[in-house]
């Protein structure tokens, strides 16, 4: 065979970086013998992942990077979060993402319930106590993250959220359209907090932590709402049966709505003290039964939100030596690259291009020899938009849809 047959896809999430100290990125002053040789192996470029000075959603960065079109398909976080965390949703629920946080006389004075860690028993009492006007399915997610999933006729995604996204007066949920499906949902959320609140406020677990001289978490704050997307399955447009290996919840539920098999790694956490080797270990397993693999691995990007160059520098150089242990050849086209940019100088993602890198059989190779923002800006796939590279993978792959006779 002259092509390649598979596709690893390993997304960075927020490598990229702006210039900071002595004006290097954290990419530049890692060290990534492994992530330098591919670079040399194979083709460079940069890319606007929605576009030219968009900041991507890691949401819809990652829809994009899968060929999805994120203006058609995006209706919002909770969906992806509430497929990632295990609810079955169907097309037409309305998810929400949610925290447990601390409410004192209606105002929130935690939006995280002083980090609580372990909300198990208090979600069981809620799905328990719990009464809607309509069907609904909550869980708990990590730390002090959940979601709520709405079912049935009549509901509308709408409706404005609770969450005020600090401290603050706690909101009420108002229609943002005038008809009798938003009406009715903001009222179910309404309901929802009220009941959440009594039913939370005596709970054994929060009397315990009050006594502990810890936060209670008395409340559920709602954001993030959406109504669940019909995507076509990836495999349905793609022909590549396809696996998903990540650790947090969005990721994973965009594999899961997109019709990937979820693997679960032992240990990943979605911080930078996350057990990646065990994540690149399934990786060389996953590929042995599927043609494409999304690895996300999601340090970097927590390290620029933290501001800390250091350690998302040094995270970079851990995962360079994970990655050398991937057991690939040139029959599987490799994909580095990140869903943003992340830079530590801001601390949120920013609308700067992102490097990417192509190796495998077939790929025309470059001048390039490292793994950077700056080399690959001289790369020779010069700059593409995000929703270009699962066209370009596919041609590499001996699939691409000819255009004329
Ligand atoms: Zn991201
Ligand atoms: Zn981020």
């Amino acid at each position: 065979m002259c092509v390649a047959k598979k596709i690893l896809f390993v997304v960075l999430d927020g490598a990229a970086d702006r210039p900071a100290v002595d004006k290097t990125t954290p990419l530049q002053a890692a060290d990534i013998p492994f992530l330098d040789r591919l670079a040399q192996e194979g083709i460079l470029g940069i890319m606007d992942v929605i576009a030219p000075g968009t900041p991507p959603g890691s949401d819809t960065a990652h829809l994009s990077l899968l060929g999805y079109t994120p203006s058609e398909v995006y209706t919002g976080r909770g969906p992806f979060e509430a497929a990632g965390v295990g609810i079955d949703v169907r097309p037409g629920d309305i998810a929400f993402r949610g925290n447990f946080a601390t409410v004192k006389d209606g105002l929130v004075v935690d939006r995280r319930a002083g980090r609580i860690s372990d909300t198990h028993e208090l979600s069981e009492a809620i799905r328990k106590q719990l009464r809607l006007d309509c069907e609904f399915l909550f869980k708990e997610s990590a730390g002090h993250r959940a979601v709520l999933v709405l079912r049935g006729e009549d509901l509308s995604p709408s409706v404005t959220q609770t969450d005020p996204q600090h401290t603050g007066a706690m909101l009420h949920s108002k229609p943002k359209t005038n008809d009798a499906s938003s009406r009715r949902t903001a009222n179910i959320v309404n309901d929802f907090t009220r009941q959440v609140c009594s039913i939370l406020a005596d709970h054994p677990v929060n009397r315990e932590r009050t006594l502990a001289n810890q936060l209670p978490a008395n409340a559920v704050l709602l954001r993030g709402v959406g109504s669940v997307p019909q995507l076509v399955p990836f495999e349905q447009r793609t022909g590549l049966n396809a696996a998903v290996i990540a650790a947090t919840a969005l990721v994973i539920g965009i594999g899961k709505l997109t019709g990937m098999r979820y693997i679960p790694t032992k240990g990943a956490t979605g911080h930078v003290d996350s057990n990646i080797e065990e994540k690149v270990k399934n990786v060389n397993k996953a590929l042995r039964e599927h043609a494409f693999v999304l690895l996300n691995i999601k340090g970097a990007d927590e390290a620029g939100h933290d501001g800390n160059f250091n350690a998302k520098m040094h995270f970079l150089t851990r995962v360079d030596a994970a990655l050398s242990n991937l057991t690939i050849d040139e029959s599987t086209l490799v994909v580095i690259t990140a869903d943003h940019t992340t830079p530590v100088s801001l601390r949120e993602h920013s609308g700067d291009p992102v490097p990417f890198l192509i190796r495998g059989k077939g790929v025309r190779t470059d001048q390039t020899n490292a793994f950077n923002e700056y080399i690959a800006a001289g790369g020779g796939m010069n700059r593409i938009r995000g929703r270009d590279m699962m066209p370009v993978l596919m041609d590499l792959l001996g699939k691409g849809t000819k255009f004329g006779a």
